[in-house]
C-alpha cells in the first residue's frame, strides 16, 4: 500500500506494519479512526504495533521526527509507562549529524588480492547476517540524522533483489531527512536493472562500480568475473535509470602492466563519462592469493610513471585531484568520504566495520560466529587529544586542498604551524601554505605515506 504525503499518519507505521494492516483489512476502519486527533492517532496504532511485537523505539523515533513530543509524553503518563529517557536521547540524538557505512560482506568471487572481510555469497548466511545487522543498528545507533550513507562490501549487489529489500527496510531506521550522499557498492556482473531500480527507490543517489580495469588479462590475473563489454552496457543501464552521480574503482601498476595500457584504462574511462574515479596502485596484500603466490609488486619509478600519467589524463578533462586517490568532476567529490579525511564522526555497521563516535574509535570483528553470537566490537579505544589530533593531521592532510588553518584552530585552539614537525616539513619545502591552508606540496603527493608517517608519534597537546 502506498503512503501518501497528504496521509501523514501513516508515517507512524514502518511499510511492513502497514503492508500487516492492510493483509488484516484493518486499513479502512483505522483510516476513519486516525481522521480524529494527533493522541487518537498515536495511541491505536501504537497498541496495534505493540499487540503485533513491534519494539516502540521506531514509533517514539517517528513520533519525535513530526514534533510531536508532547502527545507523545502524555501518552506513555496516561499509560504509567516510563519512556522519558528514551525520548531524551532520541531528542538529544536528532540535534547531531553523523554518517553511516554498512558493511555487507558477500561476494559472488573472491578477487585475488583482497583483504576486506568477505564471504562466499550463500542465501542463509546473508539471511542470519542481515538480522544480526539489525541487532547491532538498533544496539548502537542514537537516531541522529544521517548525513551520508555508505552501503559497501564485499559486495552489497551480490545480494537478490529479496534480500536487498530485506537490507532496506533494516535501513530505514535511519533518519535521511536530510541525507546528502547515499552511496551503494556495485560489481558490473550482478547489478541488474531489476537491481538499480530498487536501488533508485529506496533513495540511493551514488553508486560505486568496482571496474578495476580495461584489459580482459588483467580482469583474469584479479579473478574478476565480469566481461569488458558489460562495463559500458551496465554503466549505460544505470544513467538510464537516473544514476548520475557514479564512482569507478580502478587498479593500476599491475605484474607486466605497460605504461601504455594504463592510459587506454583511463582513456576507456573518460568515454564512459562518468563524473568521478578513484584508482589505486596494487597492493599486495598478506593473505591474498596474490600474496600466496609470492606475486611481486612493480617497480618504483613505473609505478610513479603511471600515476603521473593517471594525474596528467584526468586533470585535462577537469577532474580534480581532491584527495591522494581520487579524482572527481567539480560538485561530485565523496561527501562521505570527505567525513573520514575531516576526522569527522561516523557509524560503521557490520562485520569488520569501524567507526568513529563519541570520541571513541572501534572496530568490530572480522569472525562471523563472533559477530552472530553478538559480540560485534572487536575493539574500542577512547582517543586522547593527541591522538585526535595526530588523526587529524594524518587524515587532513590526505586531502590536497589540506587543512584549514583557522578550522584547526577553532577546534583545537593551537595553531597547527606551531608543531616543530610542520614547521620542519614547511621549511623543507613538503608542506606549504596556501590560502589559509596547509597541505602537502603537489609534487611530493605521490610520497605523502612517507610524509605523514613522520607526523605520528609526534607530541600534539
Ligand atoms: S568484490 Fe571487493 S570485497 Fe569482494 S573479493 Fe573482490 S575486492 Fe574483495
Amino acid at each position: 500500500m502506498e503512503k501518501t504525503l497528504e496521509d501523514k499518519r501513516w508515517q507512524y507505521l514502518s511499510d511492513e506494519q502497514i503492508s500487516l494492516l492492510s493483509d488484516i483489512k484493518m486499513q479502512s476502519s483505522y483510516r476513519r479512526k486516525i481522521n480524529q486527533t494527533v493522541k487518537f492517532i498515536i495511541n491505536p496504532l501504537y497498541m496495534y504495533a505493540l499487540r503485533q511485537g513491534f519494539d516502540d523505539t521506531d514509533f517514539i523515533r517517528k513520533a519525535t521526527i513530526h514534533g510531536m513530543v508532547e502527545e507523545l509524553k502524555g501518552f506513555y503518563e496516561a499509560k504509567g509507562i516510563d519512556r522519558d529517557g528514551r525520548i531524551k536521547i532520541l531528542i538529544a540524538g536528532r540535534k547531531k549529524m553523523k554518517s553511516v557505512y554498512v558493511h555487507i560482506p558477500f561476494c559472488s568471487s573472491i578477487c585475488s588480492y583482497c583483504d576486506f572481510p568477505k564471504f562466499f555469497y550463500r542465501s542463509d548466511w546473508v539471511e542470519q547476517y542481515l538480522a544480526q545487522l539489525k541487532k547491532e543498528i538498533e544496539t548502537y545507533y542514537q537516531f541522529e540524522k544521517v548525513k551520508t550513507l555508505y552501503i559497501g562490501g564485499g559486495t552489497p549487489s551480490a545480494l537478490n533483489v529479496k534480500e536487498l529489500k530485506q537490507l532496506f527496510s533494516i535501513l530505514q531506521i535511519f533518519d535521511l531527512s536530510e541525507c546528502i550522499e547515499f552511496t551503494f557498492e556495485c560489481n558490473i556482473e550482478n547489478i541488474t536493472e531489476e537491481k538499480a531500480i530498487l536501488l533508485k527507490q529506496f533513495g540511493v543517489n551514488r553508486i560505486s562500480i568496482g571496474v578495476e580495469t580495461f584489459h580482459s588479462k588483467y580482469l583474469q590475473f584479479l579473478n574478476r568475473h565480469h566481461q569488458i563489454s558489460e562495463i559500458k552496457e551496465k554503466i549505460k543501464m544505470l544513467k538510464k535509470i537516473g544514476f548520475l552521480n557514479i564512482n569507478v574503482d580502478l587498479i593500476y601498476a599491475l605484474p607486466n602492466e605497460t605504461l601504455k595500457e594504463v592510459e587506454e584504462d583511463i582513456i576507456a574511462f573518460l568515454k564512459l563519462d562518468i563524473p568521478h574515479i578513484s584508482t589505486y596502485s596494487l597492493m599486495i596484500e598478506p593473505h591474498t592469493m596474490l600474496n600466496v603466490h609470492n606475486v611481486e609488486p612493480i617497480e618504483q619509478e613505473l609505478d610513479y610513471a603511471m600515476y603521473q600519467k593517471i594525474e596528467q589524463l584526468l586533470r585535462k578533462h577537469q577532474f580534480k585531484h581532491y584527495e591522494v586517490s581520487n579524482f572527481g568532476l567539480k560538485g561530485y567529490e565523496s561527501k562521505h568520504n570527505l567525513v573520514y579525511w575531516n576526522n569527522w564522526e561516523y557509524y560503521g555497521f557490520g562485520l569488520g566495520a569501524a567507526g568513529y563516535i563519541n570520541g571513541e574509535r572501534y572496530e568490530n570483528t572480522r569472525n562471523w560466529n563472533h559477530y552472530l553470537n553478538g559480540n560485534y566490537r572487536k575493539e574500542v579505544h577512547k582517543l586522547s587529544i593527541n591522538e585526535t589530533i595526530e588523526n587529524e593531521l594524518i587524515l587532513g592532510l590526505r586531502k590536497l586542498d589540506g587543512i584549514s588553518l583557522l578550522e584547526f584552530e577553532k577546534k583545537y585552539h593551537r595553531n597547527l604551524k606551531e608543531y616543530s614537525m610542520i614547521k620542519d616539513l614547511l621549511k623543507k619545502g613538503k608542506l606549504i601554505e596556501e590560502n589559509g591552508n596547509i597541505k602537502i606540496a603537489e609534487r611530493f603527493i605521490y610520497i605523502s605515506n612517507q610524509i605523514l608517517y613522520q607526523l605520528i608519534g609526534e607530541q600534539y597537546e
